[in-house]
């Protein structure tokens, strides 16, 4: 493959970890983000361990575990009688996997400083707004009407709401969820120092509380969490009505311990509202442009695989340019590549979301009766392992990358 000159759009972990990968392959590579400032939204999310194979093939393992919180066990309880509903144990199969939990502004920052090291260049306050291609070409257009151009690919890396994903082969747009979630990052207290444990309650699949321990947004910041709550956007209003206090009070009754973090939270401001879509491409290209990330798959958090495929994909990509004579060939290969991982996760995703958030009252009693208990007998704690770590399907062999190491660690 020639040296190629690459249009990025979004500075996101698919779009951060795409850049490094394709200067260290020789391609002239430019960022395009539409914040002025680049910063991270949200709070925290789980590193799997395919997201973090990805990041140690890129040299960044060491400086995400510095930053992170080792995570080894997922669980939930019923609130009001207390069942465990939910067990997952990354030990439930052999090669001594975990998780790393991280507050997103040290994934950010991580990728981030990278970037820059590299002299990687990046233009900041562009919302990159269409595609225009012409011949082997293509131009990004912006809100304002600027052409930046030409190259001989675009990456859509800029999200579940891109505007420019709609020049995919069989464009999709994402279906909104009924449910979305409050979310904070709050500071732990000194008794979640070596807790390695997401730990979340439900009442039926209409609420669910979680707190995650997440480590450290900087090297010398304190310890943080991520606390969230389920609930529908469109009832945001009546919740505001209600008051914080009287949230406060409803997320008390279910889970008294979460006081200290409730004590941190003083009107809905202190936290982020995340609405939730779904949607799959089935072929994450156009012509001279690739999709990656949540622009090419958006789902809930409920499995928590989005950062981990946004970084499968980016080295998907860079694998395929590396292995093919021209970008057409290369976006199909790339397409191939992740085909089987993303078609299972999206449909695993969609399965599972409404037995932990929808108003159904059925699911979360088979959830609760049925599903709990087998989950219990093998093979039901390895493959619910092998979800979580997202390798149910092999994600690596198809994108040339060996599993990382675990006893390393
Ligand atoms: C509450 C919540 C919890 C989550 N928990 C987990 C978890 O535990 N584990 C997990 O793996 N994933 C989790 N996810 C999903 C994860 O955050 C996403 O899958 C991941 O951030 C996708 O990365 P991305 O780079 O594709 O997109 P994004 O992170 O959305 O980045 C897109 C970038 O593009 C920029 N951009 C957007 N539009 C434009 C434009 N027009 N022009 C220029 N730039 C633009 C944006 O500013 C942004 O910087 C969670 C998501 C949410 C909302």
């Amino acid at each position: 493959m020639k040296q190629l000159d690459v249009a990025i759009v979004g500075a996101g972990p698919a779009g951060l970890a795409t850049a490094l990968y394709l200067q260290k392959s020789g391609h002239r590579v430019t960022l395009f983000e539409r914040f002025i400032e680049p910063a991270p939204i949200g709070s925290g999310l789980i590193l799997q361990p395919t997201g973090l194979t990805v990041l140690d093939d890129l040299g960044l393992f060491d400086e995400i575990a510095a930053l992170g919180n080792r995570i080894d066990r997922l669980c939930g309880f019923d609130a009001l009688s207390g069942r465990t509903v939910l067990d997952v144990r990354y030990a439930a199969i052999k090669g001594g996997r975990f998780g790393i939990a991280v507050h997103r502004a040290a994934l950010f920052h991580v990728l981030y400083q990278a970037v820059a090291q590299a002299g990687i260049a990046i233009e900041t306050g562009l919302d990159i707004v269409d595609l225009d291609i012409s011949g082997d070409r293509a131009w990004l257009l912006t809100n304002t009407g600027r052409r930046i151009g030409p190259f001989d690919l675009a990456i859509d890396a800029s999200g579940a709401r891109s505007k420019i994903k709609r020049h995919a082969r069989q464009p999709r747009e994402p279906k909104p969820l009924p449910y979305g979630a409050f979310w904070a990052s709050l500071q732990a207290p000194e008794s979640a120092s070596g807790n390695t444990s997401l730990v979340q309650r439900y009442q039926r699949a209409s609420t669910m509380i979680g707190v995650l321990p997440i480590g450290r947004p900087a090297p010398q910041a304190p310890g943080m969490t991520a606390f969230f709550w389920s609930t529908k956007p469109d009832e945001l209003e009546k919740l505001r009505e209600k008051g914080i206090q009287n949230w406060k009070d409803s997320i008390w009754k279910l889970w008294p311990e979460c006081e200290f973090y409730l004590n941190q939270i003083h009107s809905f401001e202190d936290m982020t509202l995340a609405r939730y879509g779904h949607h799959t491409l089935p072929t994450p290209a156009g012509k001279c442009l690739a999709i990656i990330g949540d622009a090419a798959h958006s789902t809930s958090p409920q499995l928590g695989q989005g950062a981990n495929m946004a970084l499968l994909d980016a080295r998907a990509l860079s694998h395929a340019l590396t292995r093919s004579p021209d970008v057409a060939s290369a976006l199909s290969r790339y397409a191939a590549s992740r085909r089987m991982h993303v078609q299972t996760f999206q449909a695993l995703s969609a399965a599972f979301t409404p037995f932990y958030q929808s108003d159904s009252v059925l699911l979360p009693f088979i959830r609760d009766r049925f599903v709990a208990p087998l989950s219990k007998v093998s093979p039901g704690p390895q493959l619910l392992a092998s979800m979580v770590a997202g390798t149910l399907v092999d994600p690596f062999k198809s994108i040339g990358l060996q599993e990382r190491n675990w006893q390393s660690a």
